[in-house]
């Protein structure tokens, strides 16, 4: 992800300048310079990029410095701020309300990730209690409801569309006006979009717009736009006047820059991003969780409501431990756990000082993460007694690896590596688990 050599390159100009044992008034501007040239090139608007260094420059007034002030403190919070500055218009986002149908329609152009980010949404608010639904009024791309249904069908989201109706606001008002009487309290509209921005598309959406009167339009734009981001938020905003941005793609080599400066030239929040092609990798966007994650110090209130939405299978494991048992079926639960969790590189960027770690940049999530899905390939192909054995019977009959082995399309050598896996945890668990004994024990006999 570009973004964070823009963050590795801004943290170290940072912690150049600030290291030095006299930090001069040269260094400080060598700093400003490095800082300036990273974000030009990472496709931040040249205008927006002037305007940040002015701002440093002033706030931290170099030559009219009183010798006590703790430089190296007062650089550090200026170009933090005006990072913040940077991705934060200051201005609110729609909430959605419980009980009430809040209609959310999104726009932007073909690719960009409309479709897609309307089903992560709709997960997104229906696993916070809300009853969420799709209407799909992509009337345009041939294969647009085909794949709004079996992300939604996958997601186990409701949802709504038409093969045969060609009218865009029509499939939309009926969708919107289904769910409503059904009482739906997020009803996501997705709507085509075209290669280039085109007069057709600006008159669809407002057809659309003006017959289902969204409650929030949300625009999507993809982070590799690179500069023409800004003109695009601009018509867009001109035409459909959204009131929040989503940046998708933000995983993969793009800049990103532009699509930042798309949020200073419309004075729109961005909500979320998407950082991947899975169904949970949508994250709520906060600016100064995302500067400080930019600059490898972490991003801890990201990191606790990660985990807490994972709604992770633990108690099985926990209670199996304390009595001193690991089964197979305990391994294969902590295998899916980790799975949720997601990329391992997402997790050490949410950690401070974690992505700045030698060897952490160039982690391979594709392979663990291909070896994790493996194992618990394995695991699907056993039966529920050997889930719950302590994996004894697959030594006392190896025919069982092989059956196994055929059934997930592994080798005998990765079950046999799976079930040594399983061994040491047990052994694990035993030890623990007399110790637990013993301390339940040590606490009844006080
Ligand atoms: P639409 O034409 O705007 O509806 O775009 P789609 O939803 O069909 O997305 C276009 C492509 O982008 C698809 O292959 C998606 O899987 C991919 N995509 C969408 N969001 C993301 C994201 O956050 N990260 C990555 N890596 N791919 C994404």
């Amino acid at each position: 992800m570009v973004l964070q050599d823009l963050g590795r390159r801004i943290s170290g100009a940072l912690h150049n300048a600030t290291r030095a044992p006299d930090l001069d008034e040269k260094a400080f501007k060598a700093m400003l310079n490095e800082i300036s040239g990273a974000l030009l090139e990472a496709d931040v608007n040249v205008r927006l990029v002037s305007r940040l260094k002015n701002s440093i420059s002033t706030t931290v007034n170099f030559k009219e410095l009183p010798p006590a002030v703790n430089k190296k403190r007062l650089i550090q919070k200026a170009v933090f701020d005006e990072l913040v500055k940077l991705v934060d218009p200051h201005a609110e986002s729609f909430k959605p309300k419980k009980g009430k149908s809040n209609v959310i329609m999104f726009v932007g152009l073909q690719g960009a990730g409309k479709t897609t980010t309307c089903t992560k949404l709709a997960r997104h608010y229906q696993a916070r209690g809300f009853r969420a639904c799709l209407v799909c009024a992509d009337t345009f791309r041939a294969g647009a409801f085909d794949q709004l249904k079996q992300n939604a069908t996958k997601a186990k989201i409701p949802y709504y569309g038409s093969l045969t109706e060609t009218d865009p606001a029509k499939v939309a008002k009926e969708g919107v006006d289904k769910f409503k009487k059904e009482r739906f309290e997020v009803i996501i509209v997705d709507t085509s979009g075209r290669h280039r921005q085109e007069s057709a598309l600006f008159q669809e959406m407002q057809d659309i717009q003006k017959a289902v009167t969204p409650d929030e339009t949300i625009m999507v734009l993809d982070a590799s736009i690179g500069q023409q981001a800004e003109a695009q938020a601009k018509a867009f905003k001109e035409a459909a006047d959204f009131g929040a941005i989503i940046i998708t793609k933000t995983d993969g080599h793009a800049s990103g820059g532009g699509a930042i400066s798309a949020v200073a030239a419309t004075h729109t929040p961005i909500v979320f991003i998407g950082t991947g092609e899975h169904m949970l990798d949508l994250d709520r966007f906060a600016p100064q969780q995302f500067v400080n994650k930019l600059l490898g110090m972490g991003d801890i209130p990201g990191l606790f409501e990660h985990v807490q939405n994972l709604k992770l299978n633990q108690e099985g494991t926990i209670k199996h431990i304390t009595e001193g048992i690991f089964t197979i079926r305990d391994l294969r639960d902590q295998l899916s756990n980790i799975m949720k969790m997601g990329p391992l590189s997402k997790m050490a960027g949410m950690i401070p000082g974690m992505s700045n770690l030698p060897g952490m940049a160039g982690m391979d999530d594709e392979e663990s993460s291909a070896r994790l899905k493996r194992m618990i390939y394995i695991c699907d192909s056993m039966t529920d007694k050997e889930l719950d054995s302590d994996g004894k019977m697959f030594m006392d009959q190896r025919t069982r690896m092989t059956r196994v082995a055929c059934g997930s399309g592994v080798s005998v050598r990765e079950v046999e590596d799976l079930l040594t896996q399983q061994r040491m945890m047990a052994g694990m668990a035993k030890k623990m688990g007399g110790s637990m004994k013993n301390m339940q024990k040590a606490q009844q006999a006080l």
